[in-house]
């Protein structure tokens, strides 16, 4: 059967696939990034999974894939296919499309952004399935996002769209890695939520899901550290949905697994917010970490589709 490969490249894994055109997974893979060995054994690793992925689509599915898709953390150069810088993976201006296509026979391959790939895969196959326009948001140790338009990802100008986690929502509030104060991310992530919660109850291990459970038992501090959290994402949604208008807003993230305790309040937030807005269906993602390595494999189908059509 025709398929492709999709890769998603994180911190610490490498999540799979062989697609076929219509999105299902035809076999899944995972195995660690190995970055405790340094980049230069990172790059290998990405290398010798992609080639053993394409064997795997030769023995199993009885052709080889027609196109890869990579999806990296990081900044990215998309148009170029360079991976141009990742903290956590240690790579600057990495020819990553060129190496990959060499080491699979000149085959095509599209390189995309894990948020953005995430997004696209959520509104395509996920939770915006039949939608136009979409924000995807993802709470986790940071907030990041992806604005989603006429089936693809806008990126912007310089590769930064959708950086939700960096709207300032306080003004003078707390400081934020990107070297401004009261960011969003700074009060709404999964880690911003365990951290208060942590300084709330006394107990340094405490994390979000527990704030979760808490706030479900009828702590009234829990409350208080959610409400805060949950504000502060509202004020955020609302300042897109003015900007971007879209009709959907896919809350995905480790915070996202509260479901119903996030979601309801979340909600209602957002609507007492509007004024003249249309308010946005505000819904859980549905992939999960899969997300980014889907979507990586319907940018390689795009790639497809853009070639015969070019
Ligand atoms: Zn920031």
């Amino acid at each position: 059967m025709k398929h492709v490969i999709a890769l998603d490249v994180g911190g610490t894994g490498m999540k799979a696939a062989l697609l076929a055109q219509d999105g299902s997974v035809l076999l899944e893979a995972r195995r660690p990034t190995g970055r405790e060995h340094g980049t230069d054994a990172v790059v290998t690793a990405i290398l010798d999974f992609a080639a053993e992925l394409a064997d795997e689509g030769r023995t199993r599915l009885g052709s080889a894939p027609v196109a890869a898709g990579v999806a990296v953390p990081g900044t990215i150069d998309e148009k170029n296919g360079i991976a141009v810088f990742s903290a956590n993976l240690g790579w600057r201006d990495l020819p990553l499309r060129k190496l990959l296509g060499e080491r699979l026979g000149g085959l095509p391959v599209a390189l995309g952004h894990d948020v953005r790939t995430g997004g696209l895969a959520e509104g395509r196959i996920g939770a915006g399935r039949g939608v136009d326009r979409f924000l995807f948001v993802a709470l986790g140790t940071g907030i990041a996002g992806a604005i989603g338009i006429d089936g693809r990802i806008e990126a912007g100008a310089h590769g930064y769209g959708g950086e939700i986690g960096h709207v300032v929502v306080r003004p003078g509030g707390p400081a934020c890695g990107c070297g401004a104060r009261g960011c969003l991310e700074t009060l709404a992530s999964a880690s911003a939520v365990s951290r208060a919660w942590a300084d709330a109850c006394g107990d340094p291990d405490a994390d979000a899901a527990a704030c979760a459970a808490a706030v479900e038992a009828g702590d009234p501090r829990a409350a208080e550290v959610w409400r805060t959290a949950v504000d502060a994402l509202a004020d955020g949604i609302v300042l897109a949905q003015s900007l971007l208008d879209p009709s959907t807003v896919i809350v995905g993230g480790g915070l996202a697994e509260a479901g119903d305790t996030l979601f309801t309040p979340l909600r209602t937030a957002v609507s007492e917010r509007l004024t003249f807005q249309m308010p946005p269906v505000v819904v859980p993602a549905e992939l999960r970490d899969t997300a980014a390595s889907l979507g990586a494999g319907l940018l390689a189908w795009d790639l497809l589709s853009t070639e015969v059509t070019a």
